[in-house]
């Protein structure tokens, strides 16, 4: 009760100091990222409404409400300096769900995920495989920007995760295309690098899923290019062969 009671004034304290300094305030360095993510734990358990959206989100059975839930989100810390809540964009249905990282700044701003220089390198990815942008689903691990692009901390995938589960259980896609490690760990729940998980078809929830670089690494690593061209084949493989099972 004592460590809980400790907890919450540290919590207390943290929010005083966001509010005042904003969440750049000064922390020692190691420390910062391990105190948010407490700060984000303890709002979570101690939220009422965080503990009934996270009952609410495996119940609801259209995209529209789930996406409402996730625009008044506050199970994580990231809903204090978020512009957007960048739930995703495509088709209800679609064949194809792309999964990202997390919103940066651009799609903080517009509320779309994966625009700018990496989401148009995303697009021309998918339409040498025959894919348009409208055509599919896009999303990411997260809804909500983590200040100045750092990545997504534990927690935060934790409290946000089902989401995204949700989404692809709704959406019910042929084939997901996890972009990056965490949308490739956070699916498949394993800790491997992305150069291990790449370059195979796995399964999430009895769904074919590929994982390949993000657009983002991509643009910093051009040799990655190929290797990302060669995951995109098996996405086209997956596809062919449903549509001819
Ligand atoms: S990142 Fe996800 S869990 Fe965190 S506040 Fe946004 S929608 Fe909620």
């Amino acid at each position: 009760m004592a460590a809980r009671n400790d907890g919450r004034a540290l919590a207390e304290v943290l929010r005083s100091r966001m509010e005042l300094e904003g969440s750049g305030f000064f922390v020692p360095s190691g420390e910062r990222e391990r105190l948010l993510s407490r700060v984000s734990r303890l709002r979570a358990a101690e939220s009422p409404s965080g503990g009934k959206i996270a009952a609410a989100i495996g119940s609801l059975e259209s995209i529209d409400s789930l996406r409402r839930l996730a625009e008044s989100c506050t199970r994580c810390v990231l809903h204090e300096t978020r512009r957007s809540v960048v739930f995703a964009e495509g088709p209800d249905h679609a064949r194809v769900m792309c999964v990202g990282e997390a919103p940066g700044a651009r799609e903080d701003e517009t509320g779309v995920p994966f625009v700018g220089r990496a989401g148009q390198l995303l697009d021309r990815l998918l339409l040498s495989v025959g894919l348009a942008r409208e055509d599919v689903y896009i999303a990411n691990v997260l809804k909500c920007r983590p200040p100045g692009n750092r990545n997504p901390q534990p927690e935060e995938i934790e409290q946000c995760s089902p989401f995204l589960r949700r989404q692809v259980a709704l959406v019910g896609p042929e084939v997901v295309i996890a972009f990056g490690t965490f949308a490739a760990q956070t699916l498949l729940g394993v800790r491997d690098s992305l150069g291990k998980l790449r370059g195979t078809v796995h399964a999430y929830e009895g769904v074919p899923l590929v994982a390949t670089y993000h657009p983002a690494a991509l643009l910093r690593n051009p040799q990655w290019t190929r290797p990302s061209w060669e995951d995109l084949q098996l996405v086209r493989r997956v596809l062919a062969e449903h549509s001819d099972g």
